[in-house]
């Protein structure tokens, strides 16, 4: 699904150095690399805090940690997503609230979310899939309706833009109370090992999230809080600030790429081609706002797992994301859920698949793919 070794190529040399260089201080915990990162993102993202951590999933924990959430407190998030986002919310004791997504965006339904609110809810977790926001500016003003949390999970949406109708626009991940990403080594500004992040405007949040990182420590031996042991290493912030310039352009790879394949798979009667953006009242399909972490199609009156199979069958690497929905999963499984409610998740789990995207496709890789895929479905 990537070319993690062919990116690695570009860079190598850089890589290389500063890999020496870690290695010959030793430097491997808190070295400069890890500020300089920081520093690097907060400008990049235009947000006050960045905090560091060793990866989305803790970033997701920690988020709610840092939001003071507690037992019994309910957090809606959606049931079309990786598990790590539930996961954190169970694990915390608080209670989740799935919902559904929408049919074109795969993202958080408003609608549904606007449904799911008690007086219990805290916080909302929308997670920007596949690479683009959601939709933000009702998320927000219902969160402020009702004085609700907005903790953005953009493990798969780094470098998305998002615009508002008054025009303003926003990095992903910077609109929420808090933001959390991951840079797990597929994700579109990956590390090569396990990574994190957690972004806040927020003063004293981040200064809370300081602490919690660090074993709930503000002074060194003097735990004030529980906290947790959440780090990125040296080695793994050297190859983000290497990695941290090249991000736009590697967007831009992957827009180009999803560009082709919409051109290829225009019109036809099985395909359904991800949505082109909503972002604030104009309509797009080339611009900023999506940066194809995954480029996902609907297969309609087709057999989606046969196709799978035929694009495996012929060394075409494919995956389904997601094919169980977490209301379904054994460990999330709950009396209160109703499948009425997840109509269109329970639709997505069989009508996706998603195909290779990543910054090294070239135009004949493209085009053998396209064909594949056109030809079992003719
Ligand atoms: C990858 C991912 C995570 C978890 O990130 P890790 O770094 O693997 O822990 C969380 N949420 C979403 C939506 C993801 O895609």
């Amino acid at each position: 699904m990537v070319d993690l070794i062919g990116q690695y190529n570009h860079i190598k040399p850089q890589v290389n150095k500063a890999f020496e260089s870690i290695l010959d201080t030793a430097y491997y915990i808190g070295g400069p690399e890890v500020k300089g990162f920081q520093a690097d993102l907060e400008k990049y993202l235009d947000v006050k805090h960045v905090i560091p951590c060793a990866n989305g999933t803790d970033a997701l924990q920690i988020a709610m940690m840092g939001l003071g959430l507690e037992q019994g407190d309910e957090v809606i998030t959606v049931d079309f997503t990786f598990a790590a986002t539930v996961e954190v919310i169970a694990l915390l004791k608080l209670t989740p609230v799935l919902i559904d997504v929408e049919k074109d965006t795969f993202n958080m339904d408003i609608n549904a979310l606007k449904k799911a609110i008690t007086p219990k809810t805290k916080a909302i977790v929308p997670v920007h899939l596949f690479g683009q926001c959601a939709n933000m500016e009702a998320i927000l003003e219902i969160a402020k309706q009702h004085n609700l949390f907005v903790i953005e999970d953009n493990a798969q949406a780094i470098g998305a833009n998002y615009t508002f109708s008054d025009g303003t626009k926003k990095k992903a991940g910077t609109m929420g109370i808090i933001g959390t990403t991951s840079f797990f080594p597929s994700k579109n500004l990956g590390c090569y090992g396990d990574g994190g992040a957690i972004f806040t405007n927020d003063d004293k949040l981040a200064h809370t999230i300081r602490g919690i990182v660090n074993h709930g420590m503000y002074e060194r031996y003097y735990h004030d809080v529980v906290g947790v042991n959440s780090r990125l290493d040296s080695l793994q912030a050297a190859v983000l600030q290497i990695k941290l310039p090249l991000l736009d352009s590697y967007c831009d790879a992957r827009r180009k790429a999803a560009h082709y394949y919409n051109t290829a798979f225009a019109n036809h009667p099985n395909i359904i081609t991800p949505a082109p953006t909503k972002c604030g009242t104009s309509i797009c399909s080339t611009c900023d706002c999506h940066v194809y972490h995954q480029y996902t199609l609907q297969i309609i009156d087709a057999d989606r797992d046969a196709l799978h199979k035929h694009l495996l069958d012929n060394d075409i690497p494919n995956a389904i994301y997601y094919p169980v929905p977490l209301h379904s999963q054994k460990a999330y499984r709950d009396d209160r859920y109703n499948e009425d409610d997840f109509k269109v998740t329970n639709e997505l789990v069989k009508t996706v698949i998603s195909l290779p995207i990543h910054t090294e496709l070239e135009d004949d890789q493209l085009a053998y793919i396209t064909q594949t895929v056109l030809n079992f479905l003719k």
